[in-house]
């Protein structure tokens, strides 16, 4: 549960805006075909880790949540902890901005920043209503964001 006195807007609804902003992102049809290979979830293989706002931190945390886990666990190859062992993304649909974004080069790369930089400035800006700190590892986002739960 998010503590009032921590969030700058108590009317923000961080759930609502962060889908907006991802269907937003779906409707622009870049040519991208992510098919779910998951090279981008192997963060030491990829050579970076997601980025996380406080508001798709706290999504994230949602369908964490949602999937009856109250706390991360490491991965044992050093991947996303949300990685399943099927070698699937266990929030898929709860997956955050970079997620959405970073496409490994099979599938298309990565979308230029000009193609998206409204997007960000609008999970910036929810990130500062909320009391957030700009954006963070996954790990430590989502973790933080389910100790508040
Ligand atoms: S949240 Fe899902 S899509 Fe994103 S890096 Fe982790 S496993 Fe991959």
């Amino acid at each position: 549960m998010l503590t009032p006195n921590r969030m700058k807007n108590p009317k923000a609804d961080p759930h609502r805006e962060i889908k907006a902003i991802y269907a937003e992102l779906e409707r622009r049809l870049l040519p991208r075909q992510c098919v779910m290979r998951t090279g981008c979830c192997h963060f030491r293989i990829a050579g970076h880790t997601p980025l996380l706002t406080r508001g798709e931190a706290l999504h994230t945390a949602q369908g964490v949540r949602a999937s009856g886990r109250k706390i991360l666990k490491p991965h044992p190859d050093g991947a996303c902890p949300l990685l399943g062992r099927d070698g699937r993304c266990t929030v898929y649909a709860h997956r955050p901005f970079g997620c959405r974004t970073h496409f490994c080069a099979g599938a298309g790369g990565m979308y230029p920043r000009k193609h998206v930089a409204d997007l960000i400035q609008r999970l910036e800006a929810l990130d500062e209503q909320l009391g957030g700190h700009g954006s963070r590892p996954l790990e430590a986002a989502v973790s933080a964001a389910l100790d508040e739960m």
